[in-house]
């Protein structure tokens, strides 16, 4: 389903990925859903280099639920306070631990966790099981916005709509961490559109 130019945004995407995908400790195929979703919920508001600081030695003290639930708040800050938001964080995964010893694997049981949004629950269930749901954060949302323009949706609910149909059914998991590279790389906010695929179609470049 979709337009030709999300089709062909699409399968563009998908070309640009097999060369260009960041390799980041998180994104390991092998991981378990509670390593995944640690990372998402580090990577909220916070940049990569700073999760990628902290999330080796998180997971080696903190292997599970079970050890954050065993843990003090102090303990759990000392390894995560270079992110930032370590008293909002710290708080938010010693609530979860005390409630549960595995992490549900439904968005809406997700999100009903505390300081887990949708973009949390949908990369996490994406990227560690490969589940077909958008993930939309304001760096997504630059990049469909200027290619699409006109088609671009006002509203979240469209917005979702909008990028689901444009998730390729076969491989919704590379899709994902390809958009988020290209805004991060290519289509960032002062954008190279001169080494970019999509400057043939792009209603943001025609518009220059
Ligand atoms: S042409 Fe420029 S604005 Fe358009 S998608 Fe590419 S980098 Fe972004």
């Amino acid at each position: 389903m979709g337009s030709l130019k999300q089709e062909q945004f699409r399968s563009e995407l998908m070309e640009w990925a097999e060369e260009n995908l960041r390799d980041f400790a998180w994104r390991d195929e092998q991981l378990s859903l509670y390593e995944v979703f640690v990372a998402e919920f580090f990577l909220t508001q916070t940049p990569a280099g700073n999760v990628a600081e902290v999330y080796p030695d998180f997971l080696e003290r903190f292997p599970d639920l079970r050890a954050i639930d065993g843990a003090t708040e102090e303990e759990l800050i000392d390894v995560i306070e270079p992110l930032g938001f370590y008293n909002m964080r710290a708080e938010a995964l010693k609530s979860i631990a005390a409630e549960k010893r595995e992490l549900p694997e439904t968005v809406e049981e997700l999100t009903q966790l505390p300081r887990v949004g949708h973009y949390v629950a949908n990369a996490t269930l994406c990227f560690s099981r490969g589940e077909p749901l958008p993930i939309l954060d304001r760096n997504v949302k630059r990049v469909y916005g200027r290619v699409f323009d006109t088609d671009w949706p006002d509203t979240r609910s469209e917005q979702i709509t909008f990028a689901e149909e444009l998730l390729p059914e076969a491989d919704p998991r590379t899709y994902n961490l390809a958009l988020l590279d290209f805004g991060a790389a290519v289509c960032r906010s002062d954008p190279a559109c001169d080494q970019c695929f999509a400057n043939g179609y792009c209603e943001y470049y025609e518009s220059l």
